[in-house]
Formats: C-alpha cells, structure tokens, sequence
C-alpha cells in the first residue's frame, strides 16, 4: 500500500521542477493517466484497502487528486501567460529604432532655374504661355520669317516628323501663337519649355529647354529691351552684374543683339571659364520684326515689341556647375543629390 504522505511530497517536488509545457505534460500523465497514472491506480488500491483503514485511505486519495488537479492548473495558467510574454517580445515594436527613410525628393536642376524665371517675369507683369512640342512649318518657321532655304528648316538641324510636322526648334512658335491667338497688344509673355535639334555632343542635346519672352506694345523700343533684360539679369545672377550688347541676326527680329553678361565666375576678372575675356554670351534678343507682326495681325505701324531667348540649361549648367550638358539629363542620383532644395538652401 502507497504512503499518501510520501506520494504528495513526491508530487510537490516534481511539480516545482516543471518550467516548460513539454514537462507539464510528462507531469499530468504520470499523476492523471487514464491508464497508467498514479492516481488511477491509487483508486483502484483503495478496494484492497482493509475495511477498518479504507475510509481514511480513501479520503486522503481523494485529497491528494484535489492537490494534483490545483497544481497542474496552477502550473498550467503560468506556463500560459509565459507563453504569451515570449510571444510579445517576439514581436515587440521598438519605438526608438530609426525609420525607414522615404527619401525625400527634389526638383531638377532646370525646373529650379525655370521657376526662378518665371517668377522674375511674373513680378515684371508677365504672364507664363505653353504651346505643342510637335509643331508644323508654319509656326515654327514660315511665321517667324525664316526663308525656305534657311538652313535651320535643314535636316541636319531639325527634327521632322511625317504629314510635314516636326518638333520645335525653338519656343517661338509659341510667340507667333499668342499673337495669332487674337491676343492685342499689350502682350507680356514668357515661354518656358523643351525644344528639339538634331545634335548630340558634350554641348548640346537633342531636346533641350529654352524660355522666350515676347512683349508688344505702343512705343516699345530698343531701351525698353535692354532694361527689361539687365532687370531680368541682375535677378537671375547677382546685382553686379553688367549686360553688353553685339549686333547679330536672327530672322524673327530687326535689329537682334546677342547679350553678354559679365562672367558669374571672376565676376569679370577674367578665368578660364570666360577665356579671361570677363564676358559669357548669355541670350539672343531683338526688337520684333514689322512683317512677323504684320502676320500675325498685329498693325506695325502703330506697335513694336521686342523678343528674347535662352538655354535654361545652360543658366543650370552656370548656377550648378556641370560641364557636361548630358549630367542633366541622365537623372544620376549622385548628382541630382547635390541640388540644393531652395536657391541658396
Ligand atoms: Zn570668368
């Protein structure tokens, strides 16, 4: 016959030894088997038991089984909420581990430039026109005074489409379509946008960007152009900047003028940038000529206007400091990073 008392010391230490579910149950099938554990042949003792001792015995059996069954559970609801802990730290959130960073872009180099130009103009009573990249012969030459065998209409310059369309040359179709565009003087309007030739070296790509500037008015003159334009460039690189004008020829104005600006570089100092002439060719100009005026409707005889252009990529490549217009274009994270966010930011 089992000693009950030695049993339930047994059963206390084998219980405190218990840290893990794999013991728990090694624990419960000893003690609460259906078939083999000890409590069940504990009971099945109890009829062997002499009649004078087995009400006592039966007693402290059942006694015994009520202490099992409590610990288990105990040791159960333990296991259970040690269980649950591991799970939460295994999925714990640290709060203070750094983020993944998004990476926060920034504009283009050109779209900055562009930007900064239009709002030089706006502030200057201009306003911002947009017009198709695909152009017809019209627009881009006929109305703009090229004759037919100028040799920009060549293949070697421009690129052309079928149905005698091609891509703009220049943004000054869109010009020739504000005045068309029953537009009556006064007209102040710049026009930012990209433009195609048939060229590829390290000065020059095959689509580029330009902004032109068109104002017509009464009584605008040549004066009316220059300050516009030392204004404008004074704003565009640093107060101390000095404007020059040399005769040229375009076919859309009469006179034109190339205009140099003293070099952002040596501020005219000379340096190998400027070839140490001081000076750096910067936009062609002009006063509008009477016959494009003529055709598109607006009466030379009582206004004038003037027109101007230039490579806003070529401002980028200045204010950033590339040599290679390509760098521009090739979207190299390396370079593009180095883009302040804000002029001077
Ligand atoms: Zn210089």
């Amino acid at each position: 016959m089992h000693n009950l008392d030695d049993l339930t010391a047994r059963f206390e230490a084998e219980a405190a030894a218990v840290t893990d579910r794999a013991a728990w149950e090694a624990l419960r099938v000893a003690w609460t088997g259906r078939k083999q554990g000890l409590l069940r042949s504990l009971e099945t003792e109890i009829k062997n038991v002499p009649p004078e001792e087995r009400r006592s015995f039966g007693a402290g059996v059942n006694t015994l089984k009520l202490r099992v069954e409590e610990r288990l559970a105990e040791l159960d609801q333990q296991l259970a909420q040690a269980e649950i802990a591991a799970a939460r730290a295994a999925s714990r959130l640290d709060v203070t581990l750094p983020g993944k960073g998004l990476g926060l872009g920034s504009l283009h180099p050109v779209t900055l430039v562009a930007q900064e130009i239009e709002e030089i103009f706006k502030s200057l009573g201009y306003s911002v026109a947009e017009g198709p990249e695909v152009e017809d012969d019209y627009h881009n030459f006929e109305a703009l005074n090229f004759p037919q065998d100028h040799p920009a209409r060549d293949t070697q310059d421009t690129l052309f489409l079928e149905n005698g369309l091609l891509l703009r040359t220049h943004t000054s179709p869109v010009q020739i379509r504000t005045m068309l565009g029953r537009q009556q003087p006064p007209i102040r309007v710049i026009c930012p946008g990209r433009v195609y030739r048939n060229d590829n070296d390290l000065r020059h790509s095959p689509m580029f960007h330009q902004v032109e500037g068109l104002a017509v008015g009464e009584g605008i003159s040549l004066a009316d152009l220059k300050g516009t334009l030392e204004a404008f460039l004074k704003r565009l690189f640093s107060p101390g900047t000095a404007i020059r004008m040399r005769p040229s020829f375009f076919p859309f104005t009469e006179p034109s003028a190339e205009v140099d600006i003293t070099c952002p570089f040596c501020a005219g100092g000379g340096c190998a940038v400027c070839s140490q002439t001081g000076w750096m060719e910067i936009l062609g100009s002009g006063m509008v000529d009477p016959r494009v005026l003529a055709g598109c409707g607006i009466d030379p005889e009582r206004y004038s206007g003037f027109a101007f252009g230039l490579g806003l990529d070529r401002v980028a490549m200045i204010r950033y400091g590339f040599d290679n217009i390509r760098m521009l274009f090739e979207n190299d994270e390396r370079v593009l990073r180095q883009i302040p966010l804000r002029q001077g930011g």
